[in-house]
């Protein structure tokens, strides 16, 4: 059936851009952005029943204002305005959601245009071909600072050793079919990671490649700490390796105290019990701070089924414009 209306049919493209204080791009991005559904239209690769749906973000600036400008401008340009900053994965998920219900084809992509939207004609491609997913994928990051880039590649490694199934150098530029959006819709979980989530739905997948340009204007909204946080996020959300990691340090421990009784009892026998106090002081400190650490690990996860037990909506939208 879905095969059907694919053959027979361009499908309904919907483009979902989440925003954060955007406002500095946002003319530029739906220019260029409309111009590319324009051209898509025109070889019949698309409907002109597709949109831009752009989410804010909970902006502090003119970002909404500029939307609903936008909007008034060119019906094609959607507006959702969610009620506070929801963080951008949870932005991402409101705007799929939205347009599941209208559209065959979904992709996302980030205000700043940092990804290539020439990569758009490709990945609809790969649609038409049957594939429900296409992951945009970095074909070089040399735009990027050396900084970010080696960041990038320690993340992707943590999460690759922690387990997690993740593609490389893939962000959130993907698309999605409407099938696999609805499987998407299935993944009930507060902790919302979704370069984590998508390849477990493990629909028929397929990757395109492109060039990561720069920011054309306004800055990162991704400052280190919040990169750090969402790395964080994503092992922890995706994997219980760490919790095995300090279940394996503490029979190391224990090894090593049974170890160091079988010492301090023979020391004791040869009479030299004053022998090894800096060595105590030490060790107290080392077993105080690897237990600690341990406590924040496990918390960490303590956390999250917290958050998960109580299942707030992940997102609150305050209005649309359509
Ligand atoms: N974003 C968002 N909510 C946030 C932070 C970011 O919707 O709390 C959006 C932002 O507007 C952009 C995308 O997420 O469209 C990626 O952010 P950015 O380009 O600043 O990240 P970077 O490319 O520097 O990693
Ligand atoms: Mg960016």
């Amino acid at each position: 059936m879905e095969k059907s209306i694919k053959e027979s049919a361009a499908p309904v493209l919907y483009l979902v851009v989440p925003c954060y204080n955007e406002e500095e791009v946002l003319p530029e991005t739906s220019k260029r952005l409309l111009a590319k559904l324009k051209e898509l239209e025109k070889t019949r690769t698309i409907v002109p029943s597709s949109r831009i749906v752009f989410v804010d973000d909970g902006s502090r600036d003119q970002t909404w204002n500029s939307i609903e400008k936008l909007h008034s401008e060119n019906s094609q340009i959607i507006g959702i305005k969610l009620a506070h900053n929801a963080g951008h994965q949870n932005a991402l998920l409101a705007g799929l959601m939205f347009a599941k219900e209208k559209a065959d084809v979904v992709i996302s992509l980030d205000a700043d245009l940092q990804d290539d939207i020439d990569a758009i004609d490709k990945m609809l491609e790969k649609f038409t071909e049957g594939n429900e997913v296409v992951y945009g994928v970095r074909s070089s990051r040399k735009k990027d600072t050396v900084f970010k880039r080696q960041t990038a590649l320690f993340f992707y490694k943590l999460m690759r050793a922690m387990g997690v199934e993740v593609v490389h150098d893939h962000a959130d530029y993907r698309l999605m079919s409407k099938r696999a959006l609805n499987e998407l819709a299935e993944f009930k979980e507060v902790n919302l990671f979704l370069r984590g989530i998508v390849p477990l739905i493990g629909l028929k997948s397929a990757t395109v490649k492109y060039e990561r340009g720069e920011r054309f204007a306004g800055e990162s909204k991704y400052p280190l700490h919040k990169m750090v946080s969402f790395a964080l996020d994503g092992i922890t959300s995706l994997s219980i390796k760490p919790i095995r990691f300090i279940l394996a340090v503490g029979v190391l421990m224990f090894i090593v105290g049974v170890i160091m009784t079988i010492y301090a009892l023979v020391q004791k026998i040869l009479g030299n019990t004053l022998s090894g106090w800096t060595f105590l002081a030490c060790s107290i400190w080392a077993l105080g701070g690897v237990q600690m650490i341990s406590l924040g690990v496990i918390g960490e996860y303590i956390g999250k089924i917290y958050r998960e037990t109580k299942a707030r909506p992940r997102y609150i939208i305050e209005k649309t414009v359509e």
